[in-house]
């Protein structure tokens, strides 16, 4: 979930960034004052694509993006390890 705040009639700014999983604020990497730049510290995007027959059917529904906080991206690397292995050793579990 993206918060913006309409700055002028023709701008949005991202204010803040929420976990689309709890809701907990998720600050920005980066002041961007044009509203471009949409990365949480330590966020999580997961990207959820498929094809024909699969599990995400592109004939059904389109590509899903979520956002998640530090402490849900941890829960989902606790709970499938397989995840966090792809992720790699940079990503430590708190
Ligand atoms: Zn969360």
């Amino acid at each position: 979930m993206i918060k913006t705040k309409t700055v002028n009639v023709d701008i949005e700014v991202t204010e803040s960034l929420a976990c689309d999983n709890c809701g907990a604020n998720i600050p920005l990497v980066f002041e961007d004052p044009g509203g471009t730049t949409q990365q949480g510290h330590d966020a999580l995007a997961i990207i959820f694509t498929g094809g024909y027959g699969m599990y995400v059917d592109p004939l059904v529904q389109h590509d899903l993006q979520v956002l998640w906080c530090k402490k849900c991206a941890d829960l989902l690397c606790a709970a499938f390890p397989s995840i966090h292995e792809r992720l790699g050793t940079k990503v430590e579990l708190k």
